[in-house]
């Protein structure tokens, strides 16, 4: 069975950036299962496995249009530690969720000084080209319960 809208696929990956840094893996955490046509994985991923087959070996190097989009500068900002007050220590990485005209953002904690802090609306792939590296372990046709939900259930995907 190949690859295509409503099925099952499970795969082992890498994922890493144009410098060669692993920024995911698989490895450890057991392959991941997702349905193909559901925008559970990123379009360009999507794309790169269509019509692949179990066994199949993939290598795809996604631009950021494709992944998690361009980063846009604007999308930081500067605002007073002061509105932190709540939070004891604020420290590089953390991630709040903030109210903004189009509904909440994550940010996430990019820049640090005496009473301003700098946030990142952006996600942190963004504008990131991306290189996966993938082995596809199986393709099955989804339940009519996963294509209900949306999402895979059983090892690699939901349990519920
Ligand atoms: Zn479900």
């Amino acid at each position: 069975m190949k690859v295509a809208e409503n099925t099952v696929v499970v795969i082992d990956y890498t994922l890493t950036n144009n410098e060669g840094e692993v920024i995911d893996t698989s490895d450890g955490a057991g392959p991941l299962a997702y349905l193909q046509g559901f925008g559970n994985i990123i379009d360009g991923l999507e794309e790169a496995l269509e019509g692949k087959k179990a066994g199949d070996k993939v290598k795809a190097s996604i631009e950021p249009a494709k992944a998690y989009g361009e980063r846009h500068d604007e999308m930081a900002q500067e605002v007073p530690k002061e509105l932190f007050g709540g939070v004891e220590n604020i420290e590089l990485g953390m991630q709040f969720e903030s109210e903004t005209d189009d509904g909440p953002v994550m940010v996430t904690v990019v820049a640090i000084t005496d009473d301003m802090v700098t946030v990142d609306g952006n996600h942190p792939l963004a504008g990131v080209h991306l290189n996966f590296d993938v082995t596809i372990r199986e393709v099955r046709e989804a339940t009519a319960e996963e294509l209900e939900h949306g999402h895979v259930h059983g090892d690699g995907g939901h349990h519920h």
